[in-house]
């Protein structure tokens, strides 16, 4: 931490250089190619397909932000603790502190999963011999909690001016009550991207085999150790047999076992309690299909388990275990609202050959990426932002797209609102709560679509949340608070004008968060505190004008135009 503020906190490099030395580090990750599948395969247990992804993404997020740096018109919030996983030990490593962190101009902690250390080490050296100063970039390998100083390096101590984490939903929890247990002024944002339970739905005019090759590499490819990976998979009544039959000969094809050799097509999990967790999971279970595991290593084979529906998920099942469920045909909005009802938002894949169907569940689903006629996976940066809502992460922004990541990672624009002169201090004891509801027209605010092969649409949405913000003035900063809700493009506002902090937790309606202008640094730590101890999604307190990232929902739709096949019978009686 001293090392970092000594340089001054920031990067200061111009924004010219610090794109060219990301692109620089781009460059020599690809001429680095054999150390880091070598080290990807044997630390992570990567297959050689996997490898290639990895090292592709990690490049294009340093090339994508790079490209990005001129559009940054505010200035570096400075020290950002980036805490990654394992399951993508280059690619999130990398994406967090080079993409958001060091393009934006930030100094940077990087604590990388304990696991992954090795190849963490590698990426640092290479971003160092591209050009980003020592004290700007320090690699803290190790395990977590103590790694972090317990949570020093997550808030604890008010110098960090941000966390970027991605990793289970549970820790993203822990590091944000530290966070809000010693808020600094600024109210340092928490990035996080967490799990899923991420469904998808075949119905009786899709291609069989082209669904259950994507069921396969949805659910299986990394050992189903991604998290947008497919968990639970509804095959309509009307085709399920002989859809079942298909996925079990396909499933009997995969083989498993050294990542390094070219023919696997998933290696182990990645380490013994994995393996523990795992097996002891589908053991006991109604399994429907259980390929045979190969001697020796920690090899869970894949396995599909019969479930009535998503409900029957305890929790994320990080491996390779698809559940599946049948539907009949006039139940698909109970199945898309028990998905919805999971609180989850990350991927879903949908098979139909029904166009109105892809319009009716894509309005319904509240998922941050859908993918159509095609898997689930394997986001590609500038095509397929990626990032979820509710439960599965803060944003949006999405990472790798536009409007604009970056902007997180650079300090608020921050008004500043003098409480009344009758209440110098917001009474948190008073329950006095008006409320007043500002209701924008509903529906789509924009629609773009981004770059992507021929016969690929990718359409990136933005619209207004379901859920308002909170806007707690002081005073009669609130109206300005809504208004600035508006005017960043919708969503609906409440105004509180007096609020007891522990009451936050009982307003469900608050599924934006908090914005609080105060000077009143005791004020906006009840606050945090409060939303922190709220069960659920990660709430943000806003110190600042709220801005569209802020306020609106981000959906990415990605269609394979060029799916065709299908039960065309089915179709002509759909009609
Ligand atoms: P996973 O289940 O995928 O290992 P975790 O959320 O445990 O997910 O880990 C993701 C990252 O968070 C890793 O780098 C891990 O070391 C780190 N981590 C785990 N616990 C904490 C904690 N209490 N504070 C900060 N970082 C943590």
């Amino acid at each position: 931490m001293e090392t970092a503020l000594a340089a001054a906190t920031r990067w200061d490099a111009d924004p010219a250089t610090r794109a060219e030395v990301l692109n620089k580090a781009a460059d020599l990750y690809e001429t680095h190619l054999g150390p880091f599948f070598a080290l990807l395969a044997r630390e992570a247990g990567k297959t050689l397909m996997d490898c290639q992804g990895e090292l592709r993404e990690a490049v294009d997020f340093l090339r994508y932000y790079a490209s990005r740096i001129p559009t940054l018109d505010r200035p570096a919030r400075g020290i950002f603790t980036c805490i990654s996983p394992w399951n993508f030990p280059l690619a999130i490593f990398t994406g967090q502190i080079a993409g958001g962190a060091l393009a934006a101009g930030n100094g940077v902690l990087a604590k990388p999963a304990e696991q992954t250390g090795l190849i963490a080490c590698e990426a640092a050296k290479l971003l160092h011999q591209a050009g980003v100063p020592r004290e700007v970039l320090q690699l803290l390998p190790g395990d977590g909690p103590p790694t972090v100083g317990g949570a020093a390096l997550t808030g604890g101590d008010a110098r960090v001016n941000g966390v970027a984490f991605t990793g289970s939903t549970e820790t993203a929890q822990i590091i944000r009550r530290a966070m809000a247990e010693h808020m600094s002024p600024d109210a340092p944002p928490l990035i996080a991207e967490t799990g899923g339970l991420n469904a998808m739905i075949v119905d009786s005019t899709a291609l069989p085999e082209q669904a259950v090759a994507d069921v396969l590499a949805s659910s299986f490819q990394s050992a189903g150790q991604r998290c947008s990976a497919l968990r639970c998979l509804y095959v309509q009544d009307d085709i399920a047999d002989g859809f079942l039959e298909m996925l079990k000969g396909a499933m009997a094809e995969l083989k498993q076992g050294d990542p390094w050799d070219i023919s696997t097509d998933l290696g182990p999990v990645i380490d013994q309690e994995a393996f523990e967790s795992i097996a002891g999971y589908a053991a006991g279970r109604e399994v429907l299909v259980a390929n045979a595991a190969p001697n020796g290593g920690k090899f869970i084979p894949p396995t599909a388990i019969s479930v009535k529906g998503i409900n029957d998920l305890e929790r994320e099942v990080f491996g390779p275990i698809l559940h599946v469920a049948r539907f009949k045909a006039e139940d698909l909005d109970r199945v898309i609202d028990d998905i919805n009802w999971r609180g989850y938002g990350l991927t879903f894949g949908l098979h139909t050959r029904i166009d109105d169907r892809v319009q009716h569940v894509a309005d319904q689903l509240q998922v941050g990426n859908m993918y159509v006629n095609r898997n689930q996976i394997g986001a590609v940066v500038g095509s397929q932002p990626f990032g979820g809502e509710g439960l599965s992460g803060t944003g949006p922004p999405k990472a790798g797209g536009p409007p604009d990541y970056l902007n997180r990672f650079c300090v608020d624009d921050r008004p500043r609102a003098e409480a009344p002169p009758d209440s110098p201090r917001m009474d948190l004891t008073d329950v006095t709560v008006a409320l007043a509801q500002v209701t924008p027209p509903p529906g789509v605010v924009t629609t773009q679509d981004l770059p992507g092969p021929t016969g690929e649409l990718n359409r990136l949405t933005t619209l207004p949340p379901r859920q308002p913000f909170l806007c707690m003035g002081p005073g009669n900063a609130a109206q300005d608070q809504a208004k600035a809700v508006e005017a960043a493009g919708g969503g609906q506002a409440v105004l509180a004008d007096r609020l007891p902090a522990h009451h936050l937790e009982n307003i469900h309606e608050i599924g934006g968060g908090v914005i609080w202008w105060g000077g009143d640094d005791g004020t906006a730590r009840e606050i945090v505190q409060a939303l922190a101890a709220r069960p659920g999604a990660i709430l943000p307190l806003v110190t600042g004008t709220p801005r569209a990232d802020h306020v609106l929902a981000e959906r990415h739709l990605c269609v394979d135009t060029t799916a065709s096949g299908g039960n065309a019978e089915l179709l002509a009686a759909n009609a």
